[in-house]
């Protein structure tokens, strides 16, 4: 069976998750005290108990997830800078812990889940670099895409990315949605694959950083820029 259920108020969310592990019930939590709960019904109500919700949860649809997840996290902003260097690649940028964690692109992020696009994890870049668009060492910088982004996934940030396996949801002007981030080679430079995950906001078939070239900053593409 499933329930929702939500708190009176802000929850404690990773323990909501680890509780919901130990009961072995599915679903997930949002730090707005949202839940969603699926398995035997024993199970269900004991986490909508450990809630402590006034009411019981109403029936929902079962969805089907494998594990219990945290959901919309607010984690700061994100940022994606379309860089003409020595090669040409996209910068995706998420703000973790005061810092901008960052991935070299070479052919930009997509929208469609079956694409699994190249992601070399680069140096740290300060926040203050995130409005940065203009020319650089012989190549440029535009402001490809930028927004907001939530951590989401099974394990707590900055432990997901330790762990080399992060979900995030994406609130920009092009790129929306949730993504994973995937390691798939520890290095000096660590390999990832950047994936858009399979939700309303997928658009397969597509690929946006062709399709949508302009800054959203300016309005400049990265070639008129550098004319
Ligand atoms: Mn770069």
């Amino acid at each position: 069976m499933a329930l929702r259920a939500a708190a009176g108020g802000a929850v404690d969310h990773e323990a909501v998750a680890s509780r919901a592990r130990d009961l072995g019930v599915m679903g997930w939590v949002r730090p707005t005290g949202e839940v969603h709960a699926e398995g035997s019904p024993d199970a269900v109500e004991a986490l909508i108990a450990f809630l402590g919700c006034d009411d019981a949860g109403e029936r929902a649809k079962v969805e089907g997830h494998e594990q219990f997840g945290i959901r919309g996290v607010p984690a700061g902003v994100f940022v994606v800078q379309e860089h003409q260097a020595t090669a040409h690649h996209y910068d995706l940028r998420l703000e973790v812990d005061g810092v901008m964690r960052s991935w070299a692109v070479p052919k930009g992020p997509s929208l469609d889940p079956a694409v699994k696009r190249l992601a070399v994890q680069v140096e740290d870049h300060s926040l203050g670099y995130n409005d940065f668009e203009g020319t650089l060492g012989g190549g440029g910088v535009i402001v490809w895409d930028r927004g907001t982004y939530e951590q989401g996934g099974r394990v707590a940030w900055p432990e997901a990315l330790e762990r080399g396996h992060a979900v995030f949801v994406l609130h920009g002007e092009k790129l929306r949605g949730g993504f994973a981030l995937q390691r798939t080679r520890p290095a000096a430079k660590p390999q990832w694959l950047l994936i858009k995950r399979k939700d309303d906001e997928a658009r397969p078939g597509t690929d946006i950083a062709a399709e949508r070239p302009e800054s959203v900053a300016s309005g400049r593409t990265l070639a008129e820029l550098l004319g």
